[in-house]
């Protein structure tokens, strides 16, 4: 169908590299880090390209982005909500995602369990923390995150599975080296609090720009757009 070859071999090819090098450097596998392909902008046809080369998961960051793809591709890989979700959306992804990203209210959870009761089903999700304080970005604060879990802990459809963060755009990954060591610190504290229903499993966190020194500071979900399908 597609008559242009593909640079798409090769670009996966160098990020899982860069991937593989920057999971040695942290002491782990490259298999311990997850890369979900960030695919907005991009066509079907060339995400069905990278599902064939291996990715497995898939990340968009609007909600009706998200549903025309998933329309045309199916559940053949793992869909990630990674953007902002509005309460009043909830419905149209509650049976499409493998994970929610960027829960950040406790409003935006209890639709989510409304919805996921409902389906029967279970929904996982990650916390969203704002750890950089920009006023443009969403996210909790660091210092609501503990509480914010315990809460979180009483929705019986939602497991928490961990927390993401987005650093702040910068021209050199060590600017936000702080940044994700200090999500990850709060990983850590989280997970030796052995919050009832809470399962610290995934640390969301490094993109195409800074996606090495996320790995680095313990991320073992980097999601990556422009890296592997090119500008926007
Ligand atoms: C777009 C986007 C990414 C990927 O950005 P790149 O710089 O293209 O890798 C990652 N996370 C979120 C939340 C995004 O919106």
């Amino acid at each position: 169908m597609n008559a242009i070859p593909s640079d798409l071999r090769g670009k996966l090819d160098e990020v899982m590299k860069r991937v593989g090098r920057a999971a040695a450097k942290s002491g782990r596998k490259p298999s311990d880090i997850t890369v979900v392909a960030v695919t907005k902008t991009v066509p079907a046809d060339r995400i069905r390209e990278a599902i064939a080369l291996g990715i497995t998961d898939v990340g968009e960051n609007r909600v009706q982005e998200l549903c025309e793809k998933y329309d045309i591709i199916g559940g053949g890989c793992r869909w990630h909500l990674i953007g902002h979700l509005q309460t009043n959306k909830v419905k149209y992804v509650i049976d499409k995602v493998s994970m929610i990203h960027s829960a950040d209210s406790l409003e935006l959870l209890s639709e989510i369990q409304k919805r996921a009761a409902k389906g029967d089903r279970i929904v996982e999700t990650l916390l969203q923390v704002n750890v950089s304080g920009e006023e443009s970005k969403f996210g909790i604060s660091p210092a609501d995150v503990p509480d914010f879990l315990r809460k979180a802990a009483a929705f019986k459809n939602i497991k928490v599975k961990g927390l993401m963060t987005i650093a702040p755009l910068v021209d050199d990954p060590e600017e936000v080296r702080g940044i994700f060591r200090g999500l990850h610190k709060i990983f850590i504290d989280i997970k030796k609090e052995n919050i009832d229903n809470i399962d610290m499993a995934y640390l969301s966190m490094g993109m195409s720009g800074d996606f090495e020194v996320a790995i680095e500071e313990g991320a073992n979900i980097i999601r990556i757009g422009s890296a592997i399908f090119g500008g926007r």
